[in-house]
Formats: C-alpha cells, structure tokens, sequence
C-alpha cells in the first residue's frame, strides 16, 4: 500500500522538475536575448568602422579628376611622355600621404596611362580594366565602386572610381584601390566572427581567414561565370561556408552551421546580418551557440543549488519543529501527570481531613459521654434512693442527697462550660482586663481544694499594672486551667506549692510593645519528655476516664494566641512542672 506521503513527494518531484526546465528554458531565453542584443551593437560597431575606412576615400578619385595634369594628358593636349613622368610622382605622392593602395588613370578603353606604383616591375602600366565594373560604371559617366582581388598585385581591394571630364567630353577614368587588410587584421585580433558578403553571398572579408573567399549559398552556374568576367576572384573556388538552418522565423533565430573541416566537426552560429547598401554589401555577426546552453546550464545548476539549499532548510526545519512537538508532547504528558498526582493528593488530603475529623468527633463523643455518663449514673443512684428515703421521712439523708446531686450538677456545668469555651462561642467583647483580678478570681475559685489539700501558693509578684486587652472570662479560664491542673498534678505529693512569678520586658522587634512573662510553677511530677510536644493538642490527657477531658491546655492555647501570646511548658530541674504564658501587655 502507498503511504499517504508519496502522493505529497511526488508533487514535490514534479514542482522540483517544472523548476529545474523553467530555469533551464528561463536560462536560455535570457542568453539568447542576451546575446542578440550584444551582436546587433557587434555590428553596428563593425559596420560604422567598415563605412568609415572606405568613406575617407570617397572624395579622392573627385579631386584626382579635376586635376589639370591628367586632364592634359587624357585629352593628348600636352606631350605625352614628360606628363605621364610627372602624373606618376604625382599618383605617388598622394599614394603616400592618403595610406591608399593605389591611384591609377585610364584612358577611355581602360588602358592605365599612369598608376602610383609606376616604379614596381610588375605596375598597372600598359595594363587594361575595362572588364571591371567599377570602370564601366565610370565609363557611363557615373562613380563605381568595386570589390575584387587585384589582377596584377593578388592582393583584394575595394576600387572607388570617377569619370574625368574635358569640355563636357568624357576624356578617362580616375581609380583608388583601398586595402581592406588592416582592417581585417582587426578583427581577427578582436575574436568576434565578422564576415561580409557581397550581392552574390561571397565572402570578401572575414574575421577568420579560413572562412574568406567562401559562400553563404552554394553559387550557380550564371552567377560563377559572371564573377569570371569581370576577374573579381581570381584563382579562388568559392566553396559553401556552411550549411543553414533556419529554425524558426526571423533574424533571432537564423542558425549557420559551419563545418570545421579539419575533424569534420560542425559549429552552429547565431547568425545576425546587417544592410550596407552603399557598398552593395552586408555585414554578418556570428555567435556560438554554445555560449547559450552554457548558460542555460548555469542558471540551471543556480536553480538546482537553490532548490537544495531550500529543500536542506524545510528539512532542517521539520525536523526542528518535531523535535519541539516531541517535547511539547513529553511536557504535556508530565504536565497532565502532575495534575493527576496533584488531584489524587488532594483528594487523599480531603479523605485524610475527613476521617481525621470523623476520629477527633467520635474521641471527643466517647470523651464527653464517659464524662457525663459517671455524674448521671450516680444522679441516678441518688435520685432513686431520695425516692426512698422520701418515702421513709429520713429527711436528713435526703438532703445530703440533694446537696451531692447538686454538686454532680455543678461538675456536669462545668464540663459543657469547657467544651463552650472550646467551640469559642462564649466569646464575649474585648475589654481591658486586670491579670491581677483574674489571678484572685481563679485563686478564689480554687481556694476551698487550696486549703483542704494544702497547697502553699506563693505569689512572687504584683500583677497590678498589668492589663491586656480580651476577654475577661477567657483570661480568667486561662488562669483556671493552669492553676487547676498544677493542683491536679500535685495530688500525690506529699510536699505541695504554686509559685506564680511575673515580669515585664520590651519585645526586640517592637520596643513599644511591653510584654508580661508569667511563670506558674507546681511541685509536681513533672512533665514526660516526649509528651510535652502533644501536649496542648485537644483530647491528650494522661488522667483517667472522669478526672479529665483533655480540652484544658489545648483551650489555654487558644486563649494565649488569641490575647496574641505565646505558651510554652517545661519540667524544672528540681522536680515540678512550669508553664510560662507571655501576653502582651498595654501600656497606659
Ligand atoms: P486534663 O487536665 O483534662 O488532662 P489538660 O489539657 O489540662 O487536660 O492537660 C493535659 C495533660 O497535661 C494532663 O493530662 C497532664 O498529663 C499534663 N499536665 C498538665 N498540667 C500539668 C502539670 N502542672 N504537671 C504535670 N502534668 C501536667
């Protein structure tokens, strides 16, 4: 089965290839514009420097006819001779100074009379042109002009000539013979292909010497014989320069193929023509078609580079962005199981806080029933037996009875007035209360057991400046509490005494605030070591069932910090249990 990505790498394929033959087919086009443009000003160079070499000439044969010389000598005034000497110095002379090939007179059966190169063996002397156009142009009264390989000299030129008139009589003919190689050597220097054709497609002058003297077309049969007659390429065969293709309509596309004739291998050309109708030729430029392909194939190998480049980069990047998914994806699953973790918490946190209020409830019910189970059992008890002794008029016993009921009674208060002060309820309004009052009143209240058991409490200070700012009777019960459990404790000792101690200091942080220490120390047993950190937990009590209900310290603690102080509880060196309260303390 194909995986849903092949579908996607084809695609990808495919854009990848239109990409590579656009910038193939771009490259191309591009070079072919390109180099079009760069032939076409090729040739309008050329050619500007080709009409300008020969145009230099033009006025010469002019002014070569106009002079009274050859005029004398063409219409036979003077004697002949001596005139011809000095035309010939003359021809020569201006020869010279013009940089032309040669300056010849004829007469009017183009016979040369006298030639600039009168002092070579091998001058135009004696020599007729009347077979070259260029003469039977003149002949007609007209200027020619002419391209040909020189009949004596062998070497190609271009002939401007001018008919010379006497009395409105046409008398001879004037002719200049340019050289044309200089200019050739140029081009051959430059490495451009330049070639110029005449009107037959023969190729008088070329940038590459092989390719001279050949022809754009195959030549027929007239045309050869005609170029015969008029001498204009002596001994040369005039063969095909090259075979060409015409693939498509216009001058852009006009492809010349040349075969190289050494290995039999061809080149093909862009091949661009321009008019020179005043010369009666044209002028070609060629270029190498493989410079197109060469950069066809460049901008193609630019665009392969390009394509790698950004193909390297989206890879890169995928594998970037799903290293970050993985990641994300490991983040989110730790993310989760922290969530899962931190709900199980909670909820076991809850069932914790539940069942741990559930166990606090049921200690605290089994607490409270026992305690109020033993006074009512003996409620009971006594009730039932004043019944009876009612019953009897034993009056006096009744009312013992009735006094131990009462004293039942007053314990049962007692334990619902702790377990209200427990739940916070009894809270009454805040005022400033005296610790001396409450001190007496929680003495007064204990002063009955204090006697009968005989407790000696020493009073090691004056608690009459000092006030704190609560509740009265939450102060008082606190004073209670720690008073009454040092008598508990003190039970079974035979030596019994409470030193209840007080000072003032400044609080460190706070110098403004004054606090009061209050020390209450029994002789006691002490306090076990390891039960004094329970100790002011609700419920923990080391009495047995009936003497308490383990709510005492625990509320003492609740009353310190809620006056803003603090409790703390140790056992003394020489026996016996302290309990130091700190209560900030107003100061006016
Ligand atoms: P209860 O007095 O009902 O037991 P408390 O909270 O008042 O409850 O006291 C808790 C426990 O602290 C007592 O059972 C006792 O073991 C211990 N305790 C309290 N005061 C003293 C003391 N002055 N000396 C020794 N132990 C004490």
């Amino acid at each position: 089965m194909l995986k849903p990505r092949t579908p996607k790498l084809f695609i990808l394929l495919g854009l990848f290839a239109a990409l590579i033959y656009g910038a193939y087919h771009y490259g191309q086009t591009w070079a072919e514009q390109n180099l079009f443009e760069t032939g076409r000003s090729q040739l309008e160079l050329y050619s500007s420097s080709l009409q300008n070499t020969i145009d230099k000439y033009r006025y010469l044969p002019y002014l070569l006819s106009q002079n009274q010389d050859i005029i004398n000598l063409l219409s036979g005034k003077q004697k002949q001779p001596d005139l011809q000497e000095k035309i010939n110095q003359y021809l020569m002379q201006a020869n010279k100074k013009t940089a032309a090939s040669l300056l010849y007179v004829m007469n009017t059966e183009g016979l040369t009379l006298a030639t600039s190169n009168w002092d070579v063996p091998d001058n135009l002397v004696g020599r007729s042109f009347q077979f070259r156009p260029y003469f039977q142009e003149a002949i007609k009264g007209k200027e020619g002009s002419f391209f040909a390989i020189g009949t004596t000299t062998k070497k190609p030129g271009y002939y401007l000539s001018h008919p010379v008139w006497f009395n409105s009589k046409l008398i001879g003919v004037v002719a200049v013979k340019i050289s044309l190689e200089n200019l050739q050597n140029e081009w051959v220097m430059s490495r451009d292909n330049v070639l110029v054709s005449d009107k037959n497609g023969v190729i008088s002058l070329s940038s590459n010497p092989d390719w001279k003297y050949t022809t754009l077309a195959p030549l027929s049969k007239e045309t050869r014989q005609q170029i015969l007659e008029v001498k204009q390429y002596l001994g040369v065969s005039l063969e095909t320069i090259g075979v060409f293709k015409k693939l498509a309509v216009g001058e852009k596309k006009s492809v010349l193929m040349i075969k190289n004739e050494s290995d039999e291998s061809a080149t093909n050309y862009f091949f661009q023509t321009k008019d020179l109708a005043a010369l009666g030729w044209k002028i070609h430029y060629l270029t190498n078609l493989r410079q197109v392909t060469q950069r066809a194939r460049l901008s193609t190998m630019a665009a392969a580079a390009l394509i790698i480049v950004l193909l390297l980069a989206f890879l890169l990047q995928r594998e970037r962005r799903s290293k970050l998914q993985t990641l994300q994806q490991a983040r989110d699953l730790l993310e989760h199981r922290v969530e899962e973790r931190t709900l199980e918490l909670q909820l076991a946190q809850e069932e914790l806080a539940q069942s741990g209020k559930l166990a606090a409830l049921g200690q605290m019910s089994s607490v409270v029933a026992h305690e109020l189970n033993q006074p009512l059992t003996a409620m009971n008890t006594f009730v039932a037996s004043s019944k009876l002794l009612i019953k009897k008029g034993q009056w006096q016993t009744v009312e013992e009875n009735v006094t131990i009921l009462s004293e039942l009674i007053q314990r049962m208060n007692s334990i619902t007035r702790q377990l209200k002060t427990f739940s916070g309820r009894e809270t009454e309004g805040h005022e400033k209360v005296s610790l001396q009052k409450a001190l007496n009143y929680a003495l007064d209240l204990f002063s009955i057991r204090i006697q009968s058991e005989n407790v000696k409490v020493k009073l090691e200070c004056l608690l009459d400046e000092y006030f704190v700012w609560g509740d009265r009777i939450k102060v008082e019960q606190l004073l209670v509490n720690l008073i009454g459990n040092a008598l508990d404790a003190m039970k079974k000792q035979r030596e019994k005494h409470i030193i209840i101690s007080a000072s003032c200091f400044k609080s460190d942080s706070r110098p403004e605030n004054k606090t009061a220490l209050i020390n209450i120390k029994d002789s006691g047993p002490g306090i076990a070591e390891e039960d004094i950190p329970k100790l002011f937990e609700p419920f923990f009590t080391t009495k047995t069932v009936g003497e308490g209900l383990g709510l005492g310290l625990s509320i003492a603690f609740g009353i310190v910090h809620e006056l803003g102080g603090e409790i703390s509880a140790s056992t003394l060196a020489e026996g016996g249990a302290v309990f130091s309260v700190e209560l900030p303390i107003l100061t006016n």
